[in-house]
């Protein structure tokens, strides 16, 4: 995968309140085009698997089953310098302290749930886009 791609997926809560479309807007006209989507929904392993990272913190059962309740988008993003520019572009994990302009500002309802996913490196990306898309579907 090239390191101008970055993914991303539209949380359960953000899914849930209607907010698919406008989201998409604010990544598009955020200059990043995309290059693969779907709306799907993880199971919890796929839930567990995904977030194995954060499996020893208190709020991993939290998140797991928050992730899993209900579907989701992934999509793989591209634009120069992606994986930094979507990490702005999307702002603090904590809403309340995400910077005005940014999606989770607008749309994120707490510190767990927060809209959006961004993946934190490149290599992290590949990892997640491969997780999420098979070969055929990254266009
Ligand atoms: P980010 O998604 O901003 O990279 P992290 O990688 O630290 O944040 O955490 C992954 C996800 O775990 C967050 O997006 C959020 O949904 C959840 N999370 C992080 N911290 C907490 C917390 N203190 N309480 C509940 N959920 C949390």
């Amino acid at each position: 995968m090239a390191t101008n791609r970055t993914f991303t997926m539209i949380k359960p809560d953000a899914v849930a309140n209607g907010h698919i479309g406008n989201i998409l807007a604010m990544i598009t006209n955020g200059g990043f085009k995309i290059v693969s989507l779907k709306l799907t929904q993880l199971t919890v392993a796929d839930a567990q698997a995904f977030y194995a990272v954060h499996s020893a913190r208190p709020f991993y059962g939290e998140l797991v089953e928050f992730m899993s309740r209900g579907p989701i988008v992934a999509a793989i993003l591209e634009k120069e310098n992606a994986v930094e520019d979507f990490r702005t572009l999307i702002g603090a994990t904590n809403p309340a302290e995400a910077a005005e302009g940014t999606i989770r500002k607008a749309y994120a309802t707490s510190i767990g749930e927060n809209a959006v996913h961004g993946s934190d490196s490149d290599e992290n990306a590949a990892i997640e886009s491969a997780f999420h898309f098979a070969g055929r579907e990254q266009f």
